[in-house]
């Protein structure tokens, strides 16, 4: 017996069923601002679909789609910022990922020098 999996909290702001501040829509990507930035300007670029649990899956089962992630980060950062950013995949717990939906950080604005946490 299969049982459909819970949407993640993603798909949930993807279906308007949980508020966020959504900068970017397209037909398979949505970017919306992280509920708790770590930097001056804090986005998620995030696929619809479910399918790929983190960056790995995503670039083995589809590179186009990571592809387009990677240049949706890079407009939102010339819109938002000064066109740098830094981009960030937590990959597995122990790396920090909490969301088992792949999705981009995208951090910009003023950084910490000589860091590559988000803390
Ligand atoms: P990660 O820890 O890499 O899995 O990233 C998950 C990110 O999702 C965290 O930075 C959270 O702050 C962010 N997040 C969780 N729930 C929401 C939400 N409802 N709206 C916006 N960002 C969220």
């Amino acid at each position: 017996m299969s049982s459909t999996p819970e949407p993640t909290v993603f798909e949930r702001i993807a279906a308007r069923e949980i508020p966020a501040e959504i900068v970017f829509e397209s037909e398979r990507v949505i970017a919306f601002r992280d509920i708790a930035p770590k930097a001056p300007v804090h986005l998620l670029v995030v696929p619809r679909t479910a399918e790929y649990r983190d960056v790995v899956e995503l670039g083995a089962g589809d590179p186009a789609l990571l592809q387009e992630i990677v240049a949706t980060a890079a407009e939102l950062a010339r819109e938002h910022c000064d066109g740098q950013f830094r981009l960030i995949f937590n990959t597995g717990e122990a790396a920090g990922q909490t969301v088992f939906h792949v999705h981009a950080h995208v951090l910009g604005g003023t950084l910490p020098e000589g860091s590559l946490g988000t803390e």
